[in-house]
């Protein structure tokens, strides 16, 4: 049996939903060798999360690979591919592939994340998501205005039961809630869950309300340092002992081992484990706070939903009213 990420043989070609119309271009397909029947040269990836860049390692030699900066340099750093395979796109650049034009805007995902904009030699515009977080200021973007033959849409969360608050107003709460917990004491941490890349925000949140570094581990560092500006790479310090606020792996916020945080300055922690999955329509953010012995607690976070997804086709006055409410 094939290993989920391996590659895959030459006859097996990328699927429809990987490659654009009329092109032999493929987003997210580091998997196959091939497109249409033929030899695929031309790899564009949306974000390093390993069920986007799979099929990729350091001998990497079957095309150019298309990025953003930092995608690119995370896949250097972390995987090894030689940074030569790499063709990046920066912001507002459009480069030109086979006659088709392409762009990219932010996917408002995890750092380096983007979607691309796909403009073919028969003057059709198509957009690939990648994983994208929809957010009402997208309205406004002009890259998106113009009307698209293809939008090209993979979300996690694109079931009913989900309909997430703003993710402005989960991280506000989660500030607010620990400088409510942590006020007027000093033996209180805060840990949050984190893929090696993404989930970020929330530890940054809950810093910049409470006015503290975030203490991360050397390899973290150098991580975000591929793809963080120099404002949030200055609120973090490797393995410091006295920050008030951790970032770590996901994994590890779970009761049974919050307990290895704890020291003698601090022995109460709060962990966070940023995830949608616990989520279920109607609950409200204060109701989805859990404290267990091992003072555990949940925190939701916000993807695409099927609400959004609604305002990006034709939205409903009494939702349009509500957003504006929010923004
Ligand atoms: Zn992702």
């Amino acid at each position: 049996m094939q290993a989920w990420n391996s590659v895959l043989p030459p006859h097996v070609s990328a699927p429809h939903y990987k490659v654009i119309p009329g092109t032999k271009l493929t987003v997210d397909a580091l998997r196959y060798q091939s497109v249409n029947g033929q030899k695929c040269r031309h790899y564009f990836l949306s974000h390093f999360h390993s069920d986007h860049y799979c099929g990729l390692h350091p001998d990497f030699d079957r095309g150019i690979i298309y990025a953003s900066p930092p995608t690119a340099r995370l896949a250097v750093m972390c995987i090894g591919v030689k940074v030569e395979r790499f063709r990046t796109i920066d912001e507002g650049e459009v480069i030109e592939v086979d006659g088709t034009n392409i762009s990219t805007v932010s996917a408002n995902h995890c750092p380096g994340a983007v979607m691309f904009i796909f403009e073919t030699p028969d003057g059709r515009r198509h957009l690939h998501c990648g994983d994208m977080r929809y957010t009402p200021k997208m309205k406004k973007w002009p890259e998106l205005s113009l009307p698209f033959s293809t939008v090209f849409l993979d979300t996690t969360y694109c079931n009913p039961t989900y309909s997430f608050p703003p993710q402005e107003s989960t991280l506000e709460f989660a500030a607010e809630f620990c400088a409510g917990m942590m006020r007027g004491r000093k033996d209180v941490r805060v840990v949050v869950g984190a893929y090696a890349i993404g989930k970020e925000r929330l530890a940054f949140a809950i810093a910049k309300r409470l006015g503290c570094s975030i203490s991360v581990s050397k390899r973290k560092y150098s991580m975000l340092s591929a793809c963080l500006d120099k404002a949030d790479l200055d609120m973090l310090k490797v393995n410091d002992s006295t920050s008030l606020v951790l970032l770590d792996g996901l994994g590890n916020i779970r009761g049974d081992r919050l307990y290895q945080y704890r020291s003698e300055s601090h022995p109460c922690i709060i962990g966070f484990s940023p995830t949608g999955w616990a989520y279920a329509r109607g609950k409200k953010i204060e109701r989805v706070v859990k404290k267990t012995q091992q003072s555990r607690i949940e925190f939701e976070t916000v993807q695409s939903t099927p609400k959004h997804l609604r305002d990006s086709e034709g939205r409903k006055e009494e939702e349009k009213e509500e957003e504006e409410k929010e923004e």
